[in-house]
């Protein structure tokens, strides 16, 4: 028995969702589609899981997220063959990169046949797929030859110290900062790159790893990316006085290593770069909070459960599982998601830049969890 036929339709009710309407015309999906305010759909980010085995607390922290916490039920969880349906579609609108993410995405089971699945899908221009994949690294030593061999090109591995007392705050479940080099190690030694190194910077927590961080990973093929602490969610406490602005950090790293900027070479790029003046490669910075780059964002979210979220601190998902599993022909899901796209107006970022601190840019309810939609 397939997975898709192992299915029992339970409707999770924990984050406001519509299911799309399907228009009487069919829209031809031409790979050009752009949202209402010019912006393309080039970048299409899946959670496979809401689960994850650290707790993070600008993520997922304990407090909430305890033994009480009730998580997506299996059957709510898009089978393989459905996520693979929806990438076909989202493709032949344009999505040029697929991203798998979560909570944790290595804690899915057979995790390495849906990459497998998605390997063999092509952009509408005939070229492969950018496939990646976002990990705290804690499973990644033991996976990356088995993820590789599925067809995934690289990874980008969460990092936030070196230190380990301090990672093992981060994490909050005490794991140990020397298994998740082991596991960047391995990604490598396998060939899963250009490596990417995501950390995510609490000031008052993490930023005495800041130099560090940059010391370890200059001169070698991985490049690291400093994140700003999002607001996303409702849960992580966030607070503006806990973000450390990206200029700051620069000059952090400046005045020990001298950086110069490089030009953003691919439109729709979160992160800005900085090259070390002594040619030891090169660096990202992640400014969501005190830059906002929404005027360049082409990127959608499909939650664990199938519901289709155009913005990060969205209210509200277009539950396209209800469609998928409704009997509707492909023709007729891929015009949803076009007109779907064809609506967006998400910008919360550059919102909140505009005002003073989170702003609520569309409708109520729960702001969705990092966890459950993905980075
Ligand atoms: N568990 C995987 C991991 O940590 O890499 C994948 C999912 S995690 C939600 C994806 C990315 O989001 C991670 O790099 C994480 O550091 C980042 N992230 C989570 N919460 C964040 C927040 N409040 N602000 C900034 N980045 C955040
Ligand atoms: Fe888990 Fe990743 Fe969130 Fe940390 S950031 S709690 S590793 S999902
Ligand atoms: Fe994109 Fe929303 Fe983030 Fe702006 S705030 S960059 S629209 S995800």
């Amino acid at each position: 028995m397939s997975e898709l036929q192992r299915i029992i339709p339970i409707a999770d009710q924990r984050y406001l969702s519509s299911v799309p309407a399907i228009p009487a015309e069919p829209v031809m999906a031409s790979g050009r589609l752009s949202d209402a305010l010019g912006r393309p759909l080039r970048d299409l980010r899946i959670s496979v899981t809401d689960r994850c085995n650290f707790r993070c607390s600008y993520c997922m922290p304990s407090e909430i997220f305890n033994k009480d916490y009730v998580y997506l039920p299996q059957s709510s969880l898009l089978s393989f063959e459905e996520i693979t349906r929806l990438a076909h579609l989202f493709i032949a609108h344009g999505v040029e990169k697929i991203r798998l993410t979560g909570g944790e995405p290595l804690l899915r089971k057979n995790i390495e046949v849906l990459i497998g699945m998605l390997a063999r899908l092509k952009t509408a221009s005939g070229r492969d797929l950018d496939l990646t994949l976002t990990t705290n690294g804690s499973l990644l030593a033991n996976k990356a030859r088995s993820l590789k061999d599925a067809g995934l090109q690289r990874v980008t591995v969460s990092l936030d110290g070196l230190d380990d007392a301090v990672f093992r705050q981060m994490n909050d479940v005490d794991f140990p900062v020397a298994d998740v080099l082991k596991g960047i190690e391995a990604a490598e030694k396998v060939g899963l790159a250009p490596l990417k190194i995501n950390m995510v910077v609490k000031n008052g927590t993490n930023d005495q790893e800041i130099v560090p961080m940059a010391q370890r990973f200059r001169g070698t093929s991985a490049v690291l990316r400093f994140i700003e602490f999002m607001d996303v969610g409702q849960t992580n406490g966030w607070r503006m006085d806990k973000v450390l602005p990206s200029a700051q950090l620069i000059e952090r790293i400046h005045a020990v290593y001298p950086l110069e900027p490089v030009q953003n070479a691919t439109p729709g790029e979160t992160a800005q770069r900085w090259r070390y003046a002594d040619g030891s490669g090169e660096i990202g910075v992640i400014s969501s909070v005190t830059q906002a780059f929404c005027g360049d964002c082409n990127r959608a979210r499909l939650s664990t459960e199938g519901k289709l979220f155009l913005c990060l601190f969205a209210h509200h998902g277009h539950d396209l599982r209800a469609l998928l599993r409704g009997a509707h022909s492909d023709a007729q899901i891929s015009t949803a998601i076009a007109q779907t796209w064809q609506q967006r107006r998400d910008r919360y970022s550059e919102l909140r830049t505009l005002g003073s601190g989170p702003v609520s840019p569309s409708g109520s309810g729960p702001r969705v969890e990092m966890s459950y939609i993905g980075g």
